[in-house]
């Protein structure tokens, strides 16, 4: 009878937004028994011919994929995602060179979106207590009533009554703005000078016209193009750079020149004419990075995904925190028995820290993608930590390794992080001043006497010290 209860009182959710986190958190929703009903501002992408929108494909990663499993759609979206081992980074030359993501059998997953977003909204419908309703863009709603003022695409307007409103409306949401009216909510937003354009790559004599488990990277500094795999064959290419380059780029002749001094091999492999084509097909679109606190209101509504922490794209984790996100509240509903009142502060109190510190870790990522894998110090640095977490897997882990391949909390993962570079900046320290010590010392003891000695000779002397003998 207590079942009976429970669902008697079970509340009315309403979802705003029908995009990757909304869809997948109305399926959380419907698991735990509530009515669930989504509004999507554009038509159905099942049945639209052409979609707009973001990035054609994403990198899906671990915490991604735990918040699939849960609802049971792990395995039907990787057996439709080309795993991807390591970056591969091409040189101006056309040198290529491989870093891998982690350790043997780690990888992310480059997922197309439509295709991701497709079969998350029909699994969503498919439980008996959720509808999703599309050509319905949210204007506004009342934080006293629960009243929530729709606009179809026939320009009337609709009102609904929600008892729990799950503001995924992305990053420049509508459920956002009873928040931003409200005393002692926290709200930045940052534009990032880069601005990105996408490229496909064509099949080259039927195949993959590049090796297809690599995110390509052609790091260039102060820009940077990137591609991932697609199942039809094809790469997108990303290319993000500077609106001010961008704005350079006039004519196709400046167009090819810029592709000739800076990604030259991919040319031939991107073809003349499409690369034209695609290039100027769009103007190159914005990127925006969004924090804010608290993640709730009352206990009547709830941000999550991009609307409550858009972030910039180049750790891959936008999507993945967005999807945590819906495992994080169903762990603390859990947690909280189903207790909006408790859980939603909670929700807050765990879940900013980590969505502002991936947040931070993207924009660092946006330098080290472009830039550092350029230094051999920094490519140094990552062999190192590679080793050291494979002789002390407790000990280091890379950062890149806790932020993909694991649910550490993000901010931990960034404490950690500080930690473990300290305590490798101190080794090497350590390390070489010992070395510079040591030598010294050989040099001194050895070289005045025996002018003539050898390389060789001087190393077998190294090797009869008594500390090299114990
Ligand atoms: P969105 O995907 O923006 O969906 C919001 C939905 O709400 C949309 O369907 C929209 O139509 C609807 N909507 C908006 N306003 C209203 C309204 N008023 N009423 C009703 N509906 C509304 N993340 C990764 O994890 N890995 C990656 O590799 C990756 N690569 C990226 C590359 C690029 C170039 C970009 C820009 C982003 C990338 N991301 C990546 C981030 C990822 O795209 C986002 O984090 C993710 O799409 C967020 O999902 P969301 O559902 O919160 O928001």
């Amino acid at each position: 009878s207590s079942e009976k209860n429970k669902s008697a009182t079970k509340k009315k959710v309403v979802v705003v937004g029908g995009g990757l986190v909304g869809s997948l958190n109305a399926c959380f929703f419907a698991k735990r028994g509530f009515e669930v009903v989504v509004f999507e501002s554009r038509e159905d992408i099942r049945c639209a011919k052409t979609v707009k929108g973001r990035s054609i494909n994403l990198a899906l990663s671990h915490r991604g994929r735990q918040a699939l499993k849960h609802v049971g759609m792990e395995d039907k979206i990787i057996s439709k995602g080309i795993p991807m081992h390591a970056r591969m980074i091409h040189r101006v030359n056309g040198k290529r060179s491989p870093i891998p993501y982690g350790k043997k059998g780690q990888y992310i997953l480059s997922v197309g979106r439509a295709n991701l977003n497709k079969e998350l909204l029909t699994a969503a419908e498919a439980y008996p207590n959720t509808q999703v309703n599309f050509n319905h863009r949210l204007l506004d709603w009342s934080p006293e009533t629960g009243t929530m003022t729709f606009l179809g695409t026939d320009g009337t307007e609709k009102e609904i009554q929600a008892d729990f409103i799950v503001g995924c409306d992305g990053a420049f949401s509508a459920t956002r703005k009873q928040f931003l009216r409200r005393s002692r909510f926290n709200y930045s937003q940052t534009y990032i000078p880069h601005g990105y354009v996408e490229l496909t790559m064509p099949l080259r004599n039927g195949d993959f016209a590049m090796e297809p488990n690599f995110l390509h990277i052609w790091p260039r500094n102060t820009f940077m193009m990137i591609a991932l795999p697609n199942l039809d064959k094809t790469f997108t290419c990303t290319l993000f750079m500077p609106f001010e380059e961008f704005e350079k780029i006039t004519t196709d002749d400046e167009l090819m020149n810029f592709f000739q001094k800076y990604f030259p091999d991919s040319i031939p492999l991107l073809g003349v004419d499409a690369l034209k084509r695609d290039f100027f097909r769009l103007p190159a679109q914005a990127m925006v990075s969004v924090k804010c606190s608290p993640y709730h209101l009352n206990d009547k509504c709830v941000l999550m995904g991009d609307a409550a922490h858009a972030v910039v794209p180049f750790y891959g984790q936008g999507m993945n925190a967005g999807f945590e996100d819906c495992l994080v509240l169903d762990e603390i509903l859990d947690q909280f028995n189903e207790d909006f009142s408790a859980a939603l502060p909670e929700y807050t109190r765990v879940r900013v820290p980590d969505d502002h510190a991936i947040a931070d870790l993207a924009m660092y990522n946006y330098v080290e993608m472009r830039a550092h894998v350029n230094s051999k110090y920094f490519l140094f640095r990552k062999y190192l930590e590679n080793a050291l977490h494979f002789i002390m897997p407790r000990t280091i882990t890379p950062l890149y390794t806790m932020v993909t391949f694991t649910r550490t909390r993000y901010h931990e993962a960034v404490i950690r992080w500080q930690w473990q570079n300290k305590v490798i900046n101190q080794g090497l320290l350590i390390l070489g001043t010992v070395s510079t010590v040591g030598l010294t010392y050989l040099l001194i003891r050895y070289i005045p006497k025996k002018p003539s000695i050898t390389v060789e000779q001087l190393w077998s002397k190294v090797l009869t010290l008594k500390w090299f003998q114990k």
